[in-house]
Formats: C-alpha cells, structure tokens, sequence
C-alpha cells in the first residue's frame, strides 16, 4: 500500500495520510453550477446525514474552511442572540469554544476537567438545574489534546432531559465512531472532511436537527459562517451560497465511497482500533507510558508521556522519525511533557508496525535506553 502513499505517512491529528484514489479526484476542475457537481454535492450531504442515523429529522449544512470554522459556525448559529453556552473543557478544543463566544460576544460559562479525565454528565446536569439562564451545552466528543473519549450519549441525556439543545464537536471522531441521531439527541454536531472520513482537508460540515435550525434565522453575527443562510443556499438551488471548494468536495466524494467500501463507521473504527491498540501495546514494550487508562482511551490519537531519560530531545527523536518517514505530533498537554501519534488516515497495522520500528531505531541513536516518563510528572 505504501507505493500509493506518499511519505511521509502522517500519525497526526490531521491533516492525514490519504489514498492515491481520494487524492486523483482532485485532478478535475467543476463549474460549480455544473449539474454533475449539484448532484455530487447533493450525494455528500445525504452520506453525511445517513452516517449520523438523521435521515428524516437531520440536515448536512458543508461550510468552508478548516474545521474550526465549522464549530465557529454552529455556535454563531445556535446559540441564539440571548441565549448561554455551557462549555464541557477537558483540552483544547473546549477551551477554543469558550475563545469562540468571547469572540462573538455570546454568553458562556464552563465546567472544566483535567486533561486525562473524562467529562461528567451529572455535573453538567447541575449547572443545567442552577442556572436557568443556560439554552445550549457543548462537549468534544473526543478531545484530540489528549485523546481522550467523552460519553456524549450520556451528556445527550442529561441536556434532552433539561430540555437544552446540544452541540457535539465530533471532528475527531465523526467517521469511525458511532453517533446515531436516533438515540442521541443533538442540535449540532460539528466535523470535517480531513479527519476520520479521510478526504483532504478545507472544508468542514456541520449535522442539524432540521426543527433545531428552523429556529437560528439571523442568529449569527457573522455573514460567511451563518449555517442558517449556507442552508438555505443548498435548498434553494443545491448550490453553496460562495465558491465551493470544489475540488476538496470531489476528494471528499470519494473518499466517502472508499468509506462505504470498508464497511462504514464500523469497518472504519475497527481498523482505526487494531492501529491503535498495536501502537500502545508496541510503544508499551519499548517502555513507552501512555497518558491515559484503555478505557479513557479513543481510538483516535495516543499521547505518550516524554520519556525522563535526558537523552530524549523530541526535536531529534521528530526528525528522525521524518528521516523514515513518520510524522508525528508534539503534545497538546497543559499539565505534562508529551508527544502524540495519531492512529488515523490511510494507516494499517504494517505501517503501525514499521512506524514503532523507526521508533526503535531513533531511540537508539539517541542512546535512550529507559522510556518511562520524568519521575515528578
Ligand atoms: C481537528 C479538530 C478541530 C478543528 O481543527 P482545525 O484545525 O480547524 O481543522 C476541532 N475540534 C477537534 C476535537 C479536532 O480534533
């Protein structure tokens, strides 16, 4: 498979190693009021809305941009004018929702966790019951910091049973792991092309609950990033409202059938979990100490603890892993040294194998002989 890659094959968080046949459909230009393009677009957002189990109630609005454009969006749209936001923080991208309604003026308030803790549904439930003030929660499905894997189904109950509306930032996740509009209720959930649905990235989309959108007119303070209007666009005439990113949404057509091809969000997590469960086991013999517990962990990214030896300088260690043709991820962590690899894109178990390899091998360059992490963090 490599032969169809290029090098290096990215164990990142995004942007991913993708498939030769994702990446040649982008060798075609579209007229974006081509028919063939209308109804390539129109195919997208329906997969979108079948993989979230919406079809009927749910609605796939694509937007522009990075992913974080897409969250922007969802909250700017959501959230209404004289509405709250509660804010579930265990990393990052938490704390970037928070920046986001500092941003656009909405109001906000945040339950904060640690990084390796996952977030609780029943505290949620109390700052519902508190502040009656409170119309919307957002939570990360899984952070991408850490790793870590939140319980939105149960987070879902909680804000259904208060009768609040839900955003899910699923980026990270949304592809290989499981969220069926069914049973888990949400307004939002927000992901993009370039993580777990392995297009390239530049756009991002947002999943709405049709009867939830109905009700966000004029709500955004922004023009580009109002889902209300984007909509509309796509019902009035299949058409995006400004210049789609054509290319990336033929990449990401494609890249959606080799999805169904590998049997969907169950055959798609199901590689991603071999990937990950033979890096931490591999990376644990090498000495390796991963910062969360199997059962906090997603199948998605794996932080590892740096390693106390002070032998260990992470710029060789990167660029040595380069040299074979590994990328990886510095750490994200507030509160530990690490570095990250991803388990996610067009992986597989032998790259996951040479890729610990080439780990072994760096480290002996380095002359690094005992992996576990600095004693006093
Ligand atoms: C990748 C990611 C985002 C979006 O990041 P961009 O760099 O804007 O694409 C948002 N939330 C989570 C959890 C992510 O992993």
């Amino acid at each position: 498979m490599t032969d169809e890659r290029t090098l290096p094959l990215l164990l990142t968080p995004g942007p991913l190693t993708t498939s030769r046949r994702t990446r040649e459909a982008l060798l075609r230009d579209w007229g974006s009021r081509d028919k063939a393009f209308i109804a390539l677009n129109t195919r997208v957002r329906e997969r979108l809305v079948e993989l979230a189990g919406g079809v009927g109630t749910h609605t796939a609005i694509p937007l522009q941009g990075s992913g974080t454009f897409s969250v922007e969006a969802a909250v700017q749209t959501f959230v209404p004018r004289d509405g709250k936001l509660l804010v579930a923080v265990n990393g990052a991208y938490g704390q970037r929702m928070l920046k986001i309604c500092e941003r656009a003026g909405i109001a906000v308030m945040s339950l904060e966790w640690s990084e390796d803790q996952v977030v609780e549904p029943a505290r949620i439930a109390s700052a519902l019951d508190a502040d009656s003030q409170l119309t919307h929660v957002a939570v990360v499905h899984c952070e991408t910091t850490s790793g870590i894997l939140n319980p939105v189904a149960q987070v879902a109950e909680v804000v259904a049973a208060a009768g609040r509306g839900l955003l899910v930032d699923s980026m990270s996740a949304f592809g290989a792991l499981p969220v069926d509009a069914r049973s888990v209720r949400f307004d939002a959930l927000m992901a993009s092309s370039n993580k777990c649905l392995e297009g390239v990235p530049g756009m991002g989309f947002v999943i709405a609950r049709s009867e939830a959108l109905a009700k966000t007119q004029d709500n955004a303070r922004s023009l580009s990033l109002d889902l209300f209007a984007q909509h509309q666009g796509f019902e009035r005439n299949g058409q995006w409202r400004f210049t789609p990113p054509t290319h990336v949404l033929a990449a990401f057509d494609a890249a959606l059938e080799q999805h169904r091809d590998e049997g969907g969000v169950e055959g798609r997590g199901a590689r991603y979990r071999e990937n990950c469960e033979l890096l931490v086991s591999s990376m644990r013999q090498l000495g390796f100490e991963t910062l969360l517990p199997d059962e906090l962990q997603a199948p998605i990214i794996v932080t590892f603890h740096t390693p106390g030896d002070p032998r260990f300088d992470f710029g060789r260690f990167y660029d040595l892993l380069i040299e074979q043709g590994f990328a990886i991820y510095p750490g994200k962590l507030t509160a530990a040294d690490s570095f990250r690899m991803g388990c996610i894109g067009q992986i597989f178990r032998a790259d996951i194998e040479r890729a610990v390899g080439a780990v072994a091998s760096a480290l002996e360059t380095l002359g690094v002989t005992d992996c576990a992490k600095r004693k006093d963090g």
